[in-house]
């Protein structure tokens, strides 16, 4: 973790901000789609990737559109995203767009790029300089992360990681803590799908709230 700077705090603000209740709709992740061919067999058949329910009011769901999916210097990942409309459109009217777990909310991107670019100061597709915001984010203040993975109620995993690193842990020693869990891996390089599925368990414990 090299050329650290401190995370100003709007870019705090920006990866601890949950969904206002006033929100109309946002992201969902598919939490079971972990690459671009299990994406696309999904997308073929868009009723596999409709929701239960509006996760605002409970009504059903239409498909609305297929959204291009911007990527950063990944055109072999270039994709679509299926985005959904609530039926109530009177009372509700949220959208709603389903991400499948392996493309980063937020970050235009894989999290196979993002692992990537973090495993090491090599030559990287990933600007320098994004590299150290990256950095800067994963060297922040997990505190809110901590709290939000103490609430889940499915299995002890994301409760006892959290209990585990404690209030006091930075982002990537969350990040650390899972690999360790997960994979047995105690060296530096953190596998993509660590930073997936502990992405997409924050937002789905609330949404809105970004791992980096
Ligand atoms: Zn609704």
């Amino acid at each position: 973790m090299t050329e650290i700077r401190s995370l100003s705090p709007a870019d705090e603000a920006c990866l601890c901000r949950a969904y206002a209740s006033t929100q109309k709709g946002g992201t969902l992740i598919a939490e079971d789609v972990h690459d671009l061919e299990a994406h696309e067999q999904r997308l073929a058949q868009p009723n596999s990737y409709r929701p239960a329910s509006c996760p605002r009011c409970g009504s059903k769901l239409h498909i609305h559109d297929l959204r291009p999916r911007g990527l950063r210097g990944e055109p072999a990942v270039a994709t679509e995203v299926l985005r959904f409309r609530c039926a109530d459109r009177e009372r509700c009217g949220g959208g709603w767009q389903v991400l499948p777990a392996f493309l980063a909310r937020c970050l235009w991107g894989s999290w196979a790029r993002v692992a990537g670019a973090l495993a090491g100061e090599g030559p990287s597709p990933v600007p320098q300089r994004t590299r150290r915001r990256w950095r800067a984010r994963l060297a922040g203040s997990a505190r809110m992360l901590v709290g939000v993975l103490s609430t889940a109620s499915d299995g002890g995993t994301w409760v006892a990681l959290a209990s585990a690193v404690g209030l006091g842990a930075r982002r990537i020693d969350v990040l650390r803590g899972y690999a360790a869990a997960r994979t047995r891996w105690s060296e530096a390089f953190i596998p993509e799908a660590c930073f997936a599925e502990l992405a997409a368990a924050v937002h789905r414990l609330c949404p809105g709230v970004r791992l980096m």
